[in-house]
């Protein structure tokens, strides 16, 4: 069965057709500017130059019918439309409804329209994407794959804040997490790269990309991980703050004389190493270059971001009772022998030593701890993707 996974954002849309059964990508691209002037879609068949198509784009709808067309056109498309079995969707939140994937219908929608106000960035969009595909592909069957699904196995005493008990019974507020679908994804990976039962194995995954987080899977399950009611808290990320004193909000509110409005601007976009580097980048292939040059702002920001990582590892590793493997992924984790060593040298407390010479790898599955290592370090490449098609595959198929 061939699968279309569908990402969407509020400007952008991303896509891939997966063929269920050989897993293979047979077409992936991107729209953008969706509503904005400029708009295109970029998108490169399997075994293809990359195509660029600057058209207007005013809404989802014809997003989705340029896609569509994209993937079945005489020239160079890839299908026929009645090939295309069933479309994976991308949900951000899922709140406590979702705690796994499930096949769209009305009542489904309106639950994710429900917790809309959890992600009030995120779900709106993801909902026109669902209409927009209805629309161009009625009697196709639809799956909504949720990012927050895979951390409903955490107990109460990791997800709940110390707030006044009535705010999670009146509005849920909660620890959450996002990223689901890469944490287990990439934990179920690495119990098969160990050859392991998951269920018999401790591991912390970290998905270090623009957006990061951490989490601790237990027997195959979510314990606790780092991000929370939204993708704000925890680690550092590229423009994110992750974990502040929220004092810190009203002391800037107040001192800059900035609307909430602004000040989440700030949090969300001018600071983690962007803001923590004095703007000198978010992208960590220009921060390690700026490191090695002796920006300070750059090796402050890494040496953070490092510092970080670690300390969640040791208090995953107290959560978990022990760990068996650390799992990198996502651009940062999976790239960056530079930032991954800076992490596992701060990993001898639990016995972790990294070998030098296969941390060298880049986006490829690879132990990278030493022999003698007492925890197994390991990069495992990420893909939300084929983990969203297996998915929808398994509930339409
Ligand atoms: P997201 O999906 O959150 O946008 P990604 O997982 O794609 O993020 O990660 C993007 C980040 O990965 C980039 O901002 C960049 O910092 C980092 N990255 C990508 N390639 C490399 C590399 N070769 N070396 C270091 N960092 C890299």
């Amino acid at each position: 069965m061939k699968i279309l996974v569908i990402n969407c954002g509020s400007s952008s849309l991303k896509f891939q057709l997966i063929d269920s059964d050989s897993e293979q990508v047979i077409c992936k691209g991107l729209c953008e500017r969706i509503g904005i002037d400029g708009s295109r879609i970029v998108y490169t068949p399997e075994g293809k130059d990359k195509i660029t198509i600057e058209t207007p784009m005013p809404d989802h709808n014809k997003a989705i019918e340029l896609v569509i067309e994209a993937l079945t056109n005489k020239e160079n498309g890839v299908v026929s439309l009645d090939e295309i079995g069933a479309v994976g969707h991308r949900i951000v939140h899922g709140g406590e409804k979702f705690t796994k994937s499930v096949v769209i219908n009305d009542e489904v929608i309106k639950a994710i329209e429900d917790v809309s106000d959890l992600a009030p960035l995120h779900n709106p969009a993801n909902l026109i994407g669902i209409k927009a595909c209805q629309k161009a592909m009625p009697g196709v069957p639809m799956v909504a794959v949720f990012d927050t699904a895979f951390h409903q196995t955490m107990p109460e005493n990791a997800y709940l804040y110390g707030l006044h008990y009535s705010y999670y019974e009146k509005y849920g507020i909660r620890r959450y997490g996002f990223h689901g679908t890469s944490h287990s994804y990439v934990s179920k990976r690495a119990a098969e790269i160990l050859g392991k039962d998951i269920k018999d194995l401790k591991l912390i995954v970290c998905h270090l990309g623009n957006g990061a987080s951490i989490s601790a899977v237990k027997n195959g399950e979510c314990v606790d991980t780092s991000m929370g009611l939204t993708p704000l808290e925890g680690l550092i990320m590229g423009t994110r703050t992750g974990d502040i004193d929220p004092s810190v909000v009203e002391f800037i509110m107040k001192k800059e004389n900035l609307s909430v409005a602004e000040v989440n601007n700030v949090l969300n976009k001018k600071s983690g190493v962007f803001g923590l580097s004095n703007e000198l980048s978010s992208d960590f292939r220009d921060l390690e270059d700026g490191y090695v040059a002796g920006n300070a702002g750059a090796k402050r920001a890494v040496d953070a971001f490092s510092y970080r990582v670690v300390k969640y590892i040791g208090a995953y590793t107290a959560a978990m009772g022990g760990v068996d493997a650390i799992c990198f992924t996502a651009g940062v984790g999976e790239n960056s022998g530079f930032v991954r060593k800076i992490i596992c040298d701060g990993l001898g407390f639990i016995g972790a030593s990294v070998n030098d010479e296969a941390n060298t790898v880049r986006g490829k599955e690879q132990i990278i701890s030493s022999a003698d290592s007492k925890v197994t370090l390991m990069v495992v490449p990420t893909n939300e993707e084929l983990a969203i098609a297996r998915d929808t595959y398994a509930l339409c198929k």
